[in-house]
């Protein structure tokens, strides 16, 4: 399996990792674009947003409990924070296993760029 991200969440590639369950992992962004930022993906592949189907619903939900424990784990929930998901060519995405950002630690801007 080629794919980074997969290799993130099976440790054959190191990551800091923040929590993690049967479903999902959470792990520290190698290039932060804020002080705190997050990712947070399934252990099983989906190319990203648009790949997941019904059957993914439950496992999307997982993602999302685990990006929302990872924010308060690291004291994001008084102050806020922003959970964005790029998909596909015009959002940037670079990654091409669905991931959800949680950026926090600063006063962010809307709307993105
Ligand atoms: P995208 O642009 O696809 O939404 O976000 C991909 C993110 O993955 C980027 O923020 C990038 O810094 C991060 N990233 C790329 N390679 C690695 C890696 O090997 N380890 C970690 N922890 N993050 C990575
Ligand atoms: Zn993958």
């Amino acid at each position: 399996m080629a794919c980074l991200f997969c290799k993130i969440a099976n440790k054959e590639i190191p990551a800091k990792i923040v929590l993690e369950n049967d479903h999902a992992i959470a792990f520290h962004d190698v290039n932060p674009v804020a002080p705190t930022h997050v990712l947070v993906i399934p252990k099983k592949h989906l190319v990203s947003m648009h790949d997941a189907t019904p059957a993914d619903t439950a496992l999307l939900g997982e993602v999302f409990m685990l990006a929302r424990n990872a924010a308060e784990t690291l004291s994001l929930g008084d102050k806020g924070y922003r959970i964005a998901v790029n998909t596909g060519e015009d959002a940037g995405q670079s990654v091409f296993h669905l991931h959800v950002h949680v950026l926090g630690g600063r006063q962010l801007a809307w709307p993105p760029g």
